[in-house]
């Protein structure tokens, strides 16, 4: 092939001068980990979501697993989820020593269905998490009255979801604030907001602050940084067997360079779905997401459902688009279809499993231009011409 057209990303995270220069000033100051970077970054995480608290992690995994520890999850206990998610919500589950248990997905939604939770709920369970997927709101009102109704928390899992809004009460609020007890989200690079790696937890309870502060930095009463800057001779105590989790100031400079780019990405992903949503429409066989009334997503991704209408099949329409140069990926996986997973007992989940075999994602970031997002709707459209061929 002469000339081939370069090949789209499924994502590419926006960095630049800015986010170097942050960086470049913490790496010349002489503090690198956790310190002044790190509170300033959660303050002003804390107050875009309107969360009273936020406390800054190693990332999500990390922060999923300290909020379920801080609300109370131990071993034996169980914990209802999905299971169509990435498999770092299970993983922090079974690391508390907990069982998760999964309910079935909305089938329009991707999201975990409302209905299902009640008959998941045993005396074992003690915690919700439900997983706000692809940036897309989980019925915050049904789940939480179910919750409320059995006295669990919900920790949501809303890794993809900075920037999202959900409708709650009749109010629109951005996730985070939060609508559940906890929320935890992820500065992974395929997120919408980066930081290489990094996680936040927020939460309007001030004890399950402090227990998630705790829990970061090895259990240990007085953190480094305060130690550092005191007048007075301090000594630290553990009170119990905390992590390192803690996020650098590195880090956290580049998250804070982010957070204020947020607004422009978020209007950027929301026209770049808008214009697949139009374009799409048209062609027989393929389904754009559906945006329920409580939910305006972020759209970290766009999941385009593949129908038997289509001419291609999920994996041919992939392949075809690979060899054109467009990366996608399938649609979101089951942590029951795991092997990692295999000892719990059998379950048939019939919407996560179609999802996961009929879904692709499209390329989808602020980078994305006219000219790429043309390609790739060309291609839809005529699957079986190859420019090349
Ligand atoms: C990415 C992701 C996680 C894990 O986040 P990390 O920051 O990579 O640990 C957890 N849950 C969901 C739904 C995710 O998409």
């Amino acid at each position: 092939m002469t000339n081939a057209p370069a090949q789209i990303p499924i994502t590419r995270p926006l960095l630049g001068e800015e986010e170097a220069a942050a960086a470049r000033e913490v790496l010349l100051s002489g503090w690198v980990t956790q310190g002044a970077q790190v509170a300033a970054f959660e303050q002003e995480f804390a107050a875009y979501v309107d969360a009273r608290h936020a406390c800054a992690v190693s990332n999500c995994t990390a922060a999923l697993q300290l909020a379920l520890l801080a609300v109370g999850v131990r071993q034996g206990d169980e914990v209802v989820t999905v299971s169509h998610t990435f498999i770092a919500t299970a993983h922090a589950i079974r690391h508390c020593g907990a069982r998760p248990v999964f309910v079935d997905v909305d089938p329009a939604t991707y999201n975990m269905d409302p209905g299902q939770l009640e008959s998941s709920i045993t005396p074992k369970t003690r915690a919700i998490v439900p997983v706000h997927q692809m940036g897309l709101a989980c019925d915050m009102d049904a789940i939480c009255e179910v919750a409320e109704r059995h006295n669990l928390p919900v920790v949501e899992d809303a890794a993809c979801a900075v920037g999202s809004l959900v409708r709650k009460g009749g109010a629109w609020q951005r996730i985070g604030r939060p609508q559940g007890t906890v929320a935890c989200f992820s500065f992974h690079p395929r997120k919408v907001i980066t930081t290489g790696e990094g996680g936040m937890i927020v939460t309007r309870d001030a004890a399950l602050d402090r227990a998630c502060r705790l829990l970061r930095n090895q259990g240990m009463s007085v953190a480094a940084e305060v130690r550092h800057a005191a007048k007075m001779l301090v000594f630290e105590e553990y009170s119990l067997a905390g992590f390192n989790c803690r996020m650098t100031d590195l880090q956290a400079a580049i998250g804070r360079v982010q957070l204020r780019r947020l607004a422009g990405l978020l209007s950027a992903r929301i026209d770049l779905a808008a214009s697949y949503d139009r374009a799409l429409r048209d062609i027989p066989g393929l389904r754009s997401p559906t945006v329920p009334e409580y939910a305006r997503p972020n759209f970290q991704s766009y999941p385009l459902r593949v129908t038997p209408e289509y001419p291609l099949k999920r994996d041919q329409l992939m392949q075809a688009l690979l060899e054109d140069g467009i990366s996608t990926r399938r649609g979101i996986m089951n942590v029951h279809q795991e092997p990692a997973y295999a000892d719990l007992p059998a379950q048939h989940l019939p919407h996560s499993e179609a999802a996961r075999d009929s879904v692709i994602l499209l390329p989808l970031y602020p980078g994305l231009t006219s000219g790429d997002m043309k390609r790739i709707i060309e291609r839809l459209h005529a699957p079986h011409e190859r420019k090349n061929a």
